[in-house]
Formats: C-alpha cells, structure tokens, sequence
C-alpha cells in the first residue's frame, strides 16, 4: 500500500492534482508528489523492539495473576478442609 504526499505542504492542507502528462501534482504548490509506503521499515523495527520489552512484562503479569488466582483457590480449599474437619 502507497499513498502520495508533499513533503513541502502540510498534510492537513493537503490535495492532489493530475498534470496534463500524468502525474500527480500537490494542488497548493504544484511540485511532484512522492510515494510514500503506509508502514516502514523504521516503524517495523519499532515494532519489533518495543514488543520484544514489553513481551517478557507481559508474561511476567500474566504468571503473577495465575499465581495469585491459584494461591485464592488453594487457601480457599485448605480452610474448606479445615472447616470441613471441625
Ligand atoms: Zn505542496
């Protein structure tokens, strides 16, 4: 996926003309647009950066609240036990 930006003009203000031969033109300043791709590379690599630190939190939370939600069940059973014995 590519859209066509003017790096001149501010995006908000921002149309596009077709020349008589073609090609796309900024309608405010009349320069060539330039290809630009929806996603790049820089911003993959971010991607994959910020996931790769924030995966291992993400875990270490989900663990936790097992590890909680489990510890609940296990007193919940002992003194279930221990009443159950009285
Ligand atoms: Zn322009």
């Amino acid at each position: 996926m590519k859209r066509y930006y003017c790096p001149f003009c501010p995006t908000q203000y921002q149309f596009q003309k077709t020349r008589s031969d073609g090609v796309l033109i900024c309608g405010q300043c009349g320069d060539p647009l330039i290809k630009k791709n929806y996603i790049n590379t820089k911003q993959i690599v971010g991607l994959i950066l910020s996931l790769a630190f924030l995966f291992p939190l993400m875990i270490t939370i989900i663990s936790l609240v097992k590890e909680s939600s489990y510890q609940k069940t296990l007193i919940n059973s002992i003194s279930l036990q221990l009443i159950a014995n009285k």
